[in-house]
């Protein structure tokens, strides 16, 4: 099939030369496309979908060339255009004793841009985010002639590659006082020490950002498909989460305290990737991450290149829980990022108290498994899956699916052909969700319990 550039090029090629001067110039595209929203998304969300893209954002007809490029003052040090610094940050503010410092890559264009934070473990022990900056800002990728040449850039890139280096060191989710970072957004200075670590994240490195990319990974014991969570209301996020290139999108707001709940609170622009486990380097995961901040940041313009489109999205706005009746030690059938049918067996549990006898796991609904556990010990009600119900556009998944009945993701098997947004079709995934938020944790450890106490 033609495209409409070759069609309109074969038409050019009948006229003759004396009509040429007649022909009405084609219309320049448009810098960025209409948002639109899939017409199944159920009613009432999309019409909060509609409402949150009308309202125009801070983020519009903010960068124009007459502007001119500013030096860049950052942590009160003065970047200048087209340079690379590496700047040490403080997550906490003391004279005596460790401050703990972390490191930020701050990339500043030639041109005038927006400025884009990229986060990776704000969670210690989820590895996909570390593993894919820590590349991204390594001699392949940052650099003259490189994908990320300040001299060939317009905007600021900021690259935190462990946030939560307390966590990180300790593998653990959790800061060495036992909360959850990303449940104390914005922070307070003088409340507990994740309390403040988050204030001075918040103040230093986040509420000048326009736009951030936030990676994680499933918490222990489970596995994320590659996934972006976002809040597609919220403009600017809705474009960013769909410049990312992936099929699955799911629309939450964020647990509270979320750096992206706050962050969207605040207009700033942020988007959740999910990919992998914790306490492993999935390379898929990776690279689908890696793949996808390049799609967001030529999305932009911020770099040269056009970004990649998946075929199609599932646009989520909701998603049902898998869970094991019985006790034992589950064996996954269906890995994440299976296409299951209903009554389709997606796992057994056995139990080395009574060998002989298994229990099979159903799925309760045909759809796309984008997380399943890894840990094989259950307990009655234990959730084994997260499954996006699919009904719509089937046949368009099924056309992506491996010999073994798993999504291909978009960026995991090299780069698709540039696609225009027109041509991507959306799916709406229309549930709610039930039996807990997709960013609940599975398990609760200690931990995860003093910090639920604290935030009853
Ligand atoms: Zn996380």
């Amino acid at each position: 099939m033609l495209t409409g550039a070759e069609e309109e090029s074969n038409n050019d090629s009948l006229i003759s030369k004396e009509s040429v001067n007649k022909i009405v110039p084609r219309s320049k595209k448009r810098r960025f496309g209409p948002l639109k929203v899939a017409n199944q998304i159920p009613k009432s969300r999309r019409l909060e979908i509609e409402k949150g893209l009308e309202k125009s954002s801070k983020l519009s007809n903010k960068w124009t060339r007459k502007v001119g490029v500013k030096t860049h003052n950052f942590l009160r040090k003065r970047i200048k255009p087209g340079e690379i610094r590496t700047i040490p940050f403080n997550l906490l503010d003391v004279k005596i004793g460790d401050s703990w410092p972390i490191n930020v890559t701050v990339l500043h264009g030639v041109r005038p841009g927006p400025i884009v934070t990229l986060l990776g473990a704000i969670h210690g022990d989820e590895l996909v985010g570390p593993l894919a900056l820590t590349y991204l800002s390594g001699p392949n990728f940052l650099g003259e002639g490189n994908a990320l040449d300040p001299s060939m850039m317009s905007g600021t890139v900021r690259i935190i590659s462990v946030l939560n280096l307390p966590g990180y060191r300790r593998q653990s989710r959790y800061f060495p006082d036992g909360r959850d970072l990303n449940r104390f957004f914005p922070g307070s200075y003088d409340s507990n020490t994740t309390s403040r670590v988050a204030h001075r994240i918040w103040s230093k490195l986040i509420s000048g950002s326009d736009y951030v990319i936030d990676l994680h990974a499933a918490a222990k014991g489970r596995t994320n498909i590659p996934q972006i969570r976002v809040n597609l209301a919220h403009s600017p996020s809705n474009f960013t989460a769909r410049s990312f290139g992936i099929e699955t999108i799911l629309d939450t707001k964020g647990p509270r305290g979320s750096l992206r709940r706050t962050a969207n609170q605040e207009d700033i622009a942020c988007i959740t990737y999910e990919g992998g486990g914790s306490d492993e380097a999935d390379p898929e995961s990776v690279q689908v991450a890696m793949y996808g901040i390049l799609n967001v940041l030529r999305s932009l313009r911020m770099i040269p290149g056009y970004p990649s489109r998946p075929r199609f999205r599932l646009l989520a706005t909701g998603s049902d829980w898998i869970r094991s009746d019985q006790g034992g030690l589950l064996d996954v059938l269906a890995p994440a990022g299976s296409y299951v049918e209903e009554g389709e067996i997606v796992a057994t549990v056995t139990d080395p108290y009574d060998p002989g006898t298994s229990h099979d796991i159903i799925s309760p609904k045909q759809g796309l498994l984008i997380s399943t556990a890894t840990s094989p010990f259950v307990t009655s009600g234990t959730p084994i899956g997260n499954l996006l119900p699919v009904k719509r556009g089937v046949n368009t998944l099924m056309d992506r699916l491996d010999e073994e009945g798993c999504l291909i993701i978009s960026g995991s098997d090299g780069d698709p052909p540039w696609r225009d947004d027109d041509d991507i079709e959306d799916i709406s995934v229309a549930g709610e969700w039930s039996g807990g938020s997709p960013d609940a944790e599975w398990g609760l450890s200690n931990d995860k319990m003093l910090q639920e106490e604290e935030d009853s």
